[in-house]
């Protein structure tokens, strides 16, 4: 299996990269973020809970987000690996996540760090606001949500720095071009 945690800022293109990278690996795309959208958008309980946390650029519960990824991860008959989008956004995050696939005899292969300066992200979500209405692209809300990503995000970092998965990988450029350097981290490892 091919397992990669794509990382970084909000606003950074992990969307859009995990997108192509699914296509061209046949992975699963795990967005903890598109899960939880399409649960407000259902109005299931989950949803319900999670809607004031997404509203704020706050970070949902462990607990219910740790749920989620099981599910799919169980809910996966025999894959060749996936791509988690959003997901690890806490320390304890990554060290349930590594518990997960060591348990289904799994690990991670490599995390690739998207690096984007924060006005660029700033300009890129207020752009993608306007263009698709996600209420949580609005100047406040993606303020509070960088600032959460710098305090209770960017230590997992760390993590896997330590297990020597961590690669950083420029962010700014074409899509194509960040494409092309995100594909020659993932087939030097391969
Ligand atoms: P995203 O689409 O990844 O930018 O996520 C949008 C929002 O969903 C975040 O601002 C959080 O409120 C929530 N969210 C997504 N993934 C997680 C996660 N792994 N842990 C906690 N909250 C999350």
């Amino acid at each position: 299996m091919l397992n990669i945690v794509l990382f970084g800022p909000p606003g950074s293109g992990k969307g859009t990269q995990a997108e192509k990278l699914i296509r061209k690996y046949g992975l699963i795309h795990m967005s903890t973020g598109d899960i939880l959208r399409e649960a407000i958008s259902k109005k299931t309980p989950l949803g319900v809970r999670a809607k004031e946390y997404l509203d704020k650029g706050e970070l949902v519960p462990d607990e219910d987000v740790v749920n989620m990824v099981i599910k799919k991860l169980d809910a996966e008959k025999d894959p060749n690996g996936f791509i988690f989008d959003g997901f690890p956004r806490t320390c304890g995050q990554a060290r349930v996540l590594r518990n997960l696939l060591t348990d289904r005899n799994t690990r991670i292969n490599v995390m690739i760090a998207l690096e984007v300066q924060e006005e660029e992200l700033i300009n890129r979500l207020l752009k993608r606001g306007r263009e698709s209405g996600r209420s949580d692209d609005q100047l406040s809300v993606i303020k509070n949500r960088i600032a959460v990503y710098e305090r209770d995000t960017y230590p997992v970092i760390d993590f896997y720095q330590k297990m020597r998965k961590y690669r950083s990988v420029n962010g700014v450029g074409t899509v194509d071009e960040i494409f092309q350097r995100i594909v020659e981290v993932i087939d030097q490892m391969k």
